[in-house]
């Protein structure tokens, strides 16, 4: 997955090393397993004809002495013979025994991974309702220092939150949590009064539709891709969540519409179009709360208002969270969360950010000047 950014930033040759050196091992180990594993076959056999022949020379001079009978001879040898191969059956299951222990290992090993959150079966319930967020502490599992620290927060069912703030400020690891990705945090998450990790997983997470920044496409057509969630979605409903995504006109310019083949073997869509759709597959499921994680950075500010104002309208009564750094895009937001260093820093409307300077005001000022200076070259070329 990762080539492409190995061979741009120039890392194919090193990788290329690395891989070598780990081939090498790996074919240094098994010519030993394999130089070892040749001998004992020859050595076997030799040893076995070895004791015969010795068995038969010595026990042939006794018989001609008269030590022994040539009966009790015979005897011997047939014991003999009757032995060789219970005694190759013990090496080979010692063997075997060997093998089997390293690959035990292995399986413990993976067996004794600790999932990051709780497998408990839970309420079977659809969160539904006030989402209530008090969030003491939450560290990653590797992690030396804590990525979020008393984040509060209330969203009235139907509203909308916004979280903002630097890169690395934590605005993603509270998008995780609410994601069920990890349940190891000090304080709680509540929709409806109860605490998302009593929830039956299987009931919460088709409940939640989750746009996030870096969307897949699989390998199938457009119409699939949309109603992945469930293949008898009808194509009317398909192209309804196509027409809030602000995509249905982009799909009729496809060669062969909803049927285009996408992803790995089909048409390539544009970053802002693989945004749409992802959008679309999340609003088609007609989610309880819906999670856009840096979803409309690739679509251009006009787009992104048409998705906002129709996410306003359709989705009455239902709660949208939007991690953005496009500020525009919270300027809706019942209540927007400003992080830094994993703390929220500054809280409020739109325009009580603005009142309040910081690093909002100074952001969306910027941005907006941005914005106009691209108007400004768009239209005077
Ligand atoms: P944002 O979404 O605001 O850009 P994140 O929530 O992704 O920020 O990151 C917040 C902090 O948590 C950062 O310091 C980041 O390095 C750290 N972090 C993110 N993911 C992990 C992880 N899987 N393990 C450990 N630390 C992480």
């Amino acid at each position: 997955m990762g080539i492409k950014v190995l061979k741009t930033v120039g890392e194919a040759a090193e990788d290329t090393a690395d891989f070598q050196t780990k081939i090498n091992d790996s074919i240094r180990a098994t010519r030993h397993a394999e130089r070892l594993d040749s001998l004992f076959n020859p050595a076997i056999t030799i040893l076995t004809g070895i004791s015969f022949v010795g068995t038969i020379i010595y026990g042939g001079y006794l018989v001609q002495t008269g030590a022994l009978s040539i009966g009790s001879l015979i005897t011997f040898v047939t014991y003999l013979s009757a032995l060789v191969w219970p005694f190759l059956g013990l090496g080979f299951f010692f063997n075997n025994l060997q093998r089997g222990n390293a690959a035990y290992e292995r399986i413990t090993t993976l067996l004794a991974e600790q999932p990051a959150t709780l497998d408990k079966k839970g309420l079977k319930q659809v969160p539904r309702g006030d989402l209530q967020i008090d969030l003491t502490t939450f560290q990653y599992p590797d992690a030396t220092e804590a990525a979020l620290q008393n984040v509060h927060a209330t969203v009235q069912a139907g509203n909308t939150l916004g979280l903002v703030g630097p890169v690395g400020s934590g605005k993603s690891t509270l998008i995780q949590l609410l994601l069920r990705e990890f349940d190891q945090y000090v304080g709680s998450i509540k929709i409806n009064q109860i605490d998302i990790r009593d929830y039956d997983k299987d009931t919460y997470l088709p409940a939640i539709g989750y746009v996030p920044q870096d969307n897949f496409l699989f390998s199938t057509s457009v119409l699939e891709n949309i109603r992945f969630a469930d293949p008898n979605i009808s194509l009317a409903r398909v192209q309804e969540a196509a027409r809030w995504a602000a995509l249905h006109d982009d799909i009729m310019n496809l060669p062969d519409g909803y049927d285009t083949q996408v992803g790995e073997q089909g048409i390539s869509l544009s970053g802002g179009q693989r945004q749409r759709l992802a959008i679309a597959r999340a609003l088609i499921i007609n989610p309880d709360i819906l999670i856009l994680d840096d979803a409309l950075s690739a679509v251009d500010a006009k787009t992104e208002q048409q998705i906002l104002t129709m996410l306003h309208n359709q989705r009455r009564g239902k709660t949208t969270i939007i991690a953005t750094h496009r500020l525009s895009a919270v300027v809706q937001a019942a209540e927007t969360l400003v992080f830094e260093h994993g703390r929220v820093e500054a809280r409020g409307t739109h325009s009580d950010l603005i009142q309040q300077g910081g690093w909002y005001a100074r952001m969306f000022a910027a941005q907006q000047l941005s914005e106009k200076l691209d108007q400004e070259v768009t239209t005077h070329g």
